[in-house]
């Protein structure tokens, strides 16, 4: 089922997650492990990252380094499928622009069609390590814009191949990301949020934000999209702090700012379970207030971490 129709049927806010692909050589059992204690709040969907090739450096025998060219957690597409078969989910793969020729990206969703995948999230990805900027791969996309167009060619039946005849449309739901402390490229929100709108224009059925721990920057943000028309659902990304090195990797990572009670709260913390534990209250605070504004859906970004989560979604039920 696509996302929208799960928020259309929903009767109370539900829950998402969001989860990485285990790094290669690892079983997808710890996929299992981690979500298996989630499953009882009744995700209707779970999202999978996509994760694109780096660049590494292998010392030789002879001393000399050479780069090499590797996609540490791959696997999106397999994992999407093994969520649905082993817990009756839908499953959101995303798609990104980086890293991927139109071709790749039309191969890649003809797979999850005929995997009966309904749903993706289509964004244009960070650049490369060691880039300044977003570089597009040779016959690749820029902006996720190029992208979600792509989708919805093939959400019409119409093929990167002019030349295919009666091919069968894709139906997908195409949701998008939004920025409600803006984009770290942009100059400026109001240039953020007319992006954003192009994308919702040109498709994208739903949105679902960066993480944030100031409600009131959700509130402006969604407020500031509804003023310049643009009516889709927008889901919350939720993250609890769990580490005190969190203080500043969330910030330089995410490019979000942190409230100063939360940065105190932290700070003053004297162990790390208190730490953990100051994370929990804080979201758990956040949820209950962004539920109660009525937002359809809390997006939890795991990144492999979920018994703080678990504690907060059972805190929410
Ligand atoms: P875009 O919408 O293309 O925007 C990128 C920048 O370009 C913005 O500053 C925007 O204002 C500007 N812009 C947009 N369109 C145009 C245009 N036509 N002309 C000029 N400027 C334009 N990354 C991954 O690698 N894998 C993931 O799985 C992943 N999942 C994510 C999930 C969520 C919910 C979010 C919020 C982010 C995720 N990211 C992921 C990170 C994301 O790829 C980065 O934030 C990336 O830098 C921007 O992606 P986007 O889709 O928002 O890009």
């Amino acid at each position: 089922m696509k996302v929208t129709e799960h928020i259309a049927r929903a009767k109370e806010t539900l829950f998402s997650f969001e989860i990485l692909p285990p790094l290669k050589g690892e079983t997808i059992q710890s996929i299992y492990d981690t979500l298996d204690p989630l499953m009882e709040v009744n995700p209707p969907f779970i999202d999978v990252t996509y994760h694109r090739e780096e660049v590494v450096y292998k010392r030789l025998k002879n001393g000399l380094v050479e780069p090499k060219t590797i996609r540490k957690r791959p696997g999106t597409v397999g994992i999407a499928a093994a969520l649905m078969n082993r817990y009756h989910v839908d499953a959101v793969p995303h798609l990104i622009c980086g890293g991927f020729s139109k071709e790749e990206t039309e191969n890649a969703l003809i797979d999850l069609d005929f995997l009966g995948i309904e749903n993706v999230l289509v964004l244009r990805g960070d650049p490369a390590k060691g880039e300044k900027k977003f570089m597009p791969s040779p016959q690749g996309h820029h902006y996720a814009i190029d992208l979600l167009n792509q989708v919805e060619e093939m959400n019409r039946g119409k093929y990167l191949d002019d030349e295919l005849e009666n091919s069968s449309p894709t139906n997908f739901c195409i949701g998008v990301a939004g920025y409600p402390e803006k984009h770290f490229e942009a100059p400026n929100l109001k240039t953020d949020l007319n992006y954003l709108k192009a994308k919702v224009d040109a498709g994208a059925d739903y949105i679902v934000t960066q993480l944030f721990f100031d409600n009131q920057a959700f509130f402006d943000f969604e407020k500031s999209c509804r003023e310049i028309g643009i009516e889709v659902p927008i889901i919350p990304g939720i993250k609890p702090i769990s580490v005190k090195n969190h203080l500043n990797l969330l910030p330089n990572f995410f490019h979000i700012d942190l409230p100063e009670d939360l940065s105190d709260a932290i700070m003053k913390a004297k162990s790390p379970e208190a730490i953990r534990q100051v994370g929990i209250e804080w979201s758990v605070n956040q949820c209950k207030e962004l539920m109660s504004h009525g937002v359809p859906c809390l997006h939890f970004y795991t990144m492999g971490r979920t018994s703080n989560i678990h504690e907060i979604v059972k805190e929410l039920t």
